[in-house]
């Protein structure tokens, strides 16, 4: 499956916010928005410009996109699935990249990063009711059940991830049981528990509804 290969830390640089993409090194003093938040490339110090309109829609799409790690083409199918849905688009679209089984392994803490847990998840180490799932783009539901496979359950990326992010905090919508390396997903994300970072979801939609 096709994915970004390039440096991750200049996708933060070019948004201006940390989009925790390299996991613990992004709570640090290494993180390359506290050395130096400024654009990418040879005259980044003096390119900040004022963005508007189009740009300004862009610019929210490519954040969450890299965000949550897709590509274009995945982010567009999800965002047209999204559309298809009752309610309200923007929130429909965030819903369901809170939901990807990925990024639920991320969530549980048994990943730092959402590139990491893609991987954990494409390896066949997670199941879902009881069943092998390898797909990260997968959507829970409430009430399902999200664990590492019983032959995973030393894998050392998976327990250290697990003791490196002992400290972040989990979701509200998520039961989790992190010595059990197990996980209820207990409703629907609500609005306010979708992301950590700053992002206006009205602007991608009005961005793909031209
Ligand atoms: Fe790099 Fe993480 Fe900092 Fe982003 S938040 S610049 S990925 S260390």
């Amino acid at each position: 499956m096709a994915r970004y290969n390039g440096p991750v830390c200049r996708l933060c640089r070019r948004e201006g916010m940390k989009l925790f993409l390299k996991g613990e090194r992004c709570h640090t003093e290494k993180c390359a928005i506290e050395k130096r938040n400024f654009f990418p490339g040879q005259h980044g110090k003096s390119r900040r410009p004022k963005i508007v309109g189009y740009g300004l829609q862009l610019r929210e799409k490519q954040k969450t996109r890299r965000y949550y790690g897709l590509l274009e083409g995945q982010f567009r199918n999800l965002f047209e699935k999204a559309a298809k849905k009752k309610g309200i688009t923007g929130e429909t679209m965030l819903d369901m990249l809170e939901r990807r089984l990925d990024n639920v392994i991320y969530r549980m803490g048994f990943g730092t990063s959402r590139a990491q847990s893609r991987q954990i998840v494409r390896h066949g180490h997670i199941q879902v009711n009881g069943r092998k799932v390898n797909i990260p783009s997968f959507q829970v539901k409430p009430n399902d059940v999200v664990e590492v496979r019983e032959k995973s359950r030393n894998n050392p990326t998976i327990l250290g991830a697990r003791d490196a992010t002992a400290h972040a905090p989990t979701p509200n919508w998520l039961e989790v049981d992190r010595e059990a390396l197990r996980a209820r997903v207990l409703s629907i994300p609500k609005r306010d528990e979708l992301v950590q970072i700053q992002l206006n979801e009205q602007l991608i939609v009005e961005l793909y509804s031209k």
